[in-house]
């Protein structure tokens, strides 16, 4: 239906082709043309909304809190991004999030274990947690078959 209205998808800036990747690149996905054409599209980084700059150091979860690989303690500028995000879903009624998995602030299922050493553990990013939090269901890049059959037979 050509009048249908299209669902409206907060979605991570980077998986869309912005270079907000803490190494300056992006993680743009291969059927980004077909998440375009059907979804109306809201694109968020809460690390550089937070405050961050781009390239910036990598940053992992430990515990409640947030640390560069050099120590610097990052807490409240993901958390910051966080509410951005949360608010950019609110005020657009946005109940849909696909995000990048295994990021500190945009991850789903997996996350990296806080020591640096390139080890994935079960969890999930600052900003994600606070949105399913507020009843917003967030999908990873992993599972885009998967969210596109959930997400357009609504
Ligand atoms: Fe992408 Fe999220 Fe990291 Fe920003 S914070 S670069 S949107 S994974």
């Amino acid at each position: 239906n050509f009048f249908k209205m299209k669902p409206k998808l907060l979605i991570s800036a980077c998986l869309c082709g912005s270079n907000t990747k803490y190494n300056g690149k992006n993680n743009l996905i291969k059927n980004f043309e077909l998440i375009k054409n059907n979804f109306e599209l809201f694109l968020v980084c809460p690390e550089v909304d937070g405050g961050l700059t781009t390239p910036r150091n990598p940053s992992e979860i430990n515990g409640t809190k947030v640390f560069s690989n050099e120590g610097l303690d990052v807490t409240q500028e993901f958390y910051k991004g966080a509410e951005i995000a949360l608010k950019t879903a609110l005020d657009n009624n946005i109940k849909l999030a696909l995000l990048k998995d295994g990021s500190p602030s945009c991850g789903s299922k997996k996350i990296y274990d806080g020591t640096f050493s390139n080890c994935k553990i079960d969890g999930m990013g600052i900003t994600t947690r606070l949105l399913r939090n507020n009843n917003i269901e967030v999908y990873n890049e992993n599972e885009i078959d998967l969210f596109l059959k959930c997400a357009l037979n609504k």
